[in-house]
């Protein structure tokens, strides 16, 4: 490959031409629309003197190319996609561009429908505090080609994969896999849970024996991938002692491995709340230990990590009413796990842009929790019917996030709970899931 076409002017399309230009490609960078956030970002290309196109892409050019590149919001099925099959142009993810640059960096690389931001950042400061030059981030932010930019051969890459970059992967091949959990998610662009299921599973492809599978030993699809892959299974799980893995035993996190059976911390130093993110922390360790990180590396970044913004995130206290930001809860088992990390009562402020999610689980988790249930966006009624079909009737729908904080803010009592946790995306009032709880953040602080 030398002429490299990629498609997509954001920061992962951004990053790759600068790394293929660093490497001795010449890249091309192509992007449909024309924005302000593209105009941002080709300022960079610019910088470089990378050649692109915005507002269009030249079909009529793609001849000249060896391969190309998606971005990772780029469909295999879109229209640029289908003319470079056509033209038998080999077609890779940002993501695998970057893996083939430093084929000798061990990746730990982190999937799972929920918890990967979490635990790739937790895995991340374990090794930054480690003897390995490392770097960490990926579909967190910062794509694996930015990161090698500035860092061209780090020993470790801790990367959160997304079902979207392993769509187009090749030889990406992890030491370690991590699969945190598989629900329901992005039935808008995979036509059932299975598809997304097939591209999750990727991450094990080009696994051999001398590589590690972290599974969740909680979670039966997931647990059960340990018969299907070439790598080697080790579990971690909150309810039971597997044979190889991380558990909890006594209130005490254990690595055991064959017949060695290791207590590194009591599960109490990490400051993270809920089920939810024991697990987080579980996989995390897991995985540190599998790549050789010490017992004190280990030990000190779980017990300083206080978690990532927008996740179970503590904004402030007003009149012994506690308010939490948890705008990344994009999903409806998302919600459930917020629910379940409290034990105070809870006024529920839910709702958003609809990703075809089935509400009806999260419904039977409303009753004797929730004190309130406000509603906002685009799936509202859908939320609604489905919290009455399961009989609870404490619904009320605002037009606005203010007012929605407003409602929460008369029905709240002290010592309760107002939680956003909307179980769905935020595309039909809000520019992202960030702009969300920043906005939501700005009103409670505003009280
Ligand atoms: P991701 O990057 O996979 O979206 P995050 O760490 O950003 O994951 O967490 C997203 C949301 O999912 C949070 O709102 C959190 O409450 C919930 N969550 C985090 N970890 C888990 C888990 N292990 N299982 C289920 N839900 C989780």
């Amino acid at each position: 490959m030398k002429n490299i076409f990629i498609v997509g002017a954001r920061k992962s399309g951004v990053y790759t031409a600068l790394l293929a230009k660093k490497k001795g490609f010449n890249p091309f960078v192509s992007e449909i629309s024309k924005n302000e956030e593209v105009e941002k970002f080709v300022k960079l290309l610019e910088s470089e003197k990378i050649p692109y196109e915005i507002g269009k892409h030249s079909f009529d050019k793609l001849d000249q190319f060896d391969t190309a590149v998606l971005s990772p919001g780029v469909p295999l099925n879109s229209d640029i996609a289908r003319a470079l099959k056509e033209k038998n142009i080999p077609i890779i993810g940002e993501m695998e561009f970057a893996y083939e640059m430093s084929p000798k960096t061990a990746i730990v690389s982190i999937t799972g429908t929920n918890g990967k931001s979490t635990t790739t950042t937790l895995t991340g400061l374990i090794f930054k505090k480690s003897r390995f030059n490392s770097v960490y981030g990926g579909n967190l932010g910062t794509p694996y080609s930015e990161l090698l930019v500035y860092n061209p051969e780090p020993d470790v890459a801790i990367l959160e994969t997304s079902c979207f970059q392993l769509e187009t992967i090749e030889k990406f091949h992890p030491k370690v896999a991590v699969f945190l959990n598989l629900t329901e998610d992005h039935l808008n662009r995979y036509k059932s849970v299975d598809e997304y299921f097939y591209y999750k599973r990727r991450i094990f492809e080009n696994q051999d024996s001398t590589d590690f599978a972290v599974l969740n030993y909680d979670d039966e699809r997931v647990g059960k991938l340990a018969d299907t892959i070439k790598s080697r299974p080790y579990f971690f799980s909150i309810k039971e002692m597997p044979q190889r893995g991380v558990f909890l035993k006594n209130e005490k996190v254990v690595f055991k491995d064959k017949n060695t059976e290791e207590e590194l911390f009591p599960i109490a130093i990490t400051r993270l709340r809920g089920e939810h993110n024991v697990q987080n922390v579980l996989a995390s360790v897991l995985s540190a230990k599998l790549m050789g990180a010490s017992n004190d590396v280990i030990d000190s970044a779980v017990s300083t990590f206080t978690g990532l913004p927008h996740r179970l995130e503590e904004v402030r206290k007003v009149n012994g009413v506690l308010y939490v930001n948890d705008s990344k809860a994009t999903t409806p088992d998302s919600v459930i796990k917020a629910l379940n990390s409290f034990s105070e009562n809870i006024v529920l402020i839910a709702g958003g842009s609809s990703k075809n999610n089935d509400f009806s689980e999260f419904a039977r988790h409303l009753n004797g929790k929730v004190r309130k249930l406000i509603l906002i966006g685009e799936t509202s009624a859908d939320i609604a019917n489905a919290a009455l079909d399961e009989g609870y009737s404490d619904i009320v729908f605002a037009s606005s996030l203010k007012e929605a904080v407003d409602i929460a803010q008369k029905v709240a009592k002290s010592g309760d709970v107002v939680l956003l946790s909307p179980g769905c995306a935020s595309f039909d009032m809000f520019k992202d899931f960030e702009d969300r709880g920043e906005k939501f953040k700005q009103i409670v602080n505003a009280l």
